[in-house]
């Protein structure tokens, strides 16, 4: 089957913050390394999918978030020991700990609802007439 338009992959789309339905709206106003507003769209600004689908939807996001932050820690602490060695100070592990958390904070916001909205939620399939529409004015 040939087309004349390339769809982006899941992957790639997942990562630049598109909509999971048509692939081409953002889901964030700021790009991730921005220090403007990490808030999201609450419609898909391309096919007016509803990002919120039902109340609370996104507290699920939490709990993909803490998978991620125990991850993160988890490497970061054993990161830390394999390059100072240091089974003395807490101070250090807890120092690490803490940037870390800070540091990633805002990939943690952002890529939490991105996981649950692409992989997490069957609704939010990709569908290629929301990809080819034209958004009208
Ligand atoms: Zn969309």
């Amino acid at each position: 089957m040939s087309t004349e338009y390339t769809i982006p992959s899941e992957i790639k789309s997942a990562i630049d913050g598109k909509c999971p339905r048509c692939r081409k709206g953002n889901m964030f106003r700021a790009p991730l390394l921005s220090f403007k507003s990490k808030k999201m769209y609450e419609q898909c600004p391309h096919c007016d999918l509803k990002f919120e689908k039902e109340p609370g939807y996104f507290y699920v996001a939490m709990y993909v978030s803490y998978a991620f932050i125990v991850a993160q820690l988890v490497a970061s602490c054993v990161g830390t020991y394999v390059l100072t060695g240091n089974l003395e100070s807490p101070w250090l592990y807890l120092s690490v700990a803490v940037a870390v958390a800070i540091i990633l904070a805002p990939f943690n916001y952002r890529y939490s609802r991105i996981v649950l909205m692409y992989w997490l939620t069957p609704q939010f399939k990709f569908q290629e007439k929301y990809f080819l529409r034209k958004k009208e004015a």
